[in-house]
């Protein structure tokens, strides 16, 4: 039933808008007068050689000549434009819908998916940020594409301005794990990505122990845990303790 369906809208209308169309623009002969075929100036008593004395057309060119001018059809034509327009506004629906269905993603390119990353819809993005996460390292996706989306990643990720998605920061880990990431740029990663904040201390007594606590807070990193080392030096008296 589908397919009868789709045939009749893909190929029966486009088929009959096709025809409508040729036979509204070649309506009934008004009259059987030679005339300029690119201007229909009457021609009737022009020297052979003459050129169109409205338009300049060289008349002694083949075809350059036509007979009579025709009525056009203004109903069929509208009609068949219609026809031809029904098909193509069904097929940027389905097209639209399908780009804005995440469960679609599997089955796009990288570049449709590539574009779809700088999507002002977050869902939209970080589902296909997290789509081509899955295809690195897999015959799916060059080296150098996902190279490319490292770079963004990192990009991104720099620039406090722009929201972080965390998409991004798994992409990072995945392209490490593919060994696409050097350790400097993944390096950079972490530390872009982790804020750590010395807890105030309100006072320090002579001879008791000294504590001081870190807020360590990853706010645009990946989903996932990232292990990270943090070395501490204290100085005391201007000696410094590591
Ligand atoms: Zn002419």
């Amino acid at each position: 039933m589908w397919l009868s369906l789709a045939l009749a809208i893909f190929v029966a209308l486009p088929l009959a808008g096709v025809l409508l169309l040729i036979l509204g623009l070649h309506g009934p002969r008004l009259d059987t007068l030679p005339r300029c075929a690119r201007c229909l100036f009457e021609t009737t008593g022009l020297a052979a050689t003459a050129p169109c004395p409205e338009c300049g057309a060289d008349l002694s060119l083949s075809k350059a000549i036509t007979i009579g001018r025709r009525r056009k059809r203004p109903l069929a034509i509208g009609l068949g434009t219609l026809l031809l327009l029904v098909p193509i506004a069904i097929f940027a629906t389905a097209a639209a819908i399908g780009v804005n269905n995440p469960a679609n993603n599997p089955s796009k390119p990288n570049w449709l998916l590539q574009l779809e990353t700088h999507r002002s819809d977050a869902r939209l993005a970080a589902a296909a940020i997290t789509e081509l996460t899955a295809r690195i390292g897999t015959p799916a996706m060059s080296s150098d594409v996902a190279k490319s989306l490292l770079n963004r990643a990192l990009a991104v990720q720099a620039d406090q301005s722009t929201v972080w998605l965390p998409a991004w920061g798994d992409l990072v880990v995945a392209c490490r794990q593919a060994g696409l990431c050097d350790p400097e740029s993944y390096t950079n990663f972490v530390k872009q990505g982790v804020s750590i904040r010395t807890l105030p201390i309100h006072k320090v007594m002579a001879g008791h122990p000294f504590e001081r606590s870190l807020e360590v807070k990853a706010p645009r990193l990946g989903t996932s845990a990232v292990p990270i080392r943090i070395d501490v030096s204290v100085t005391l008296g201007g000696i410094q303790h590591p």
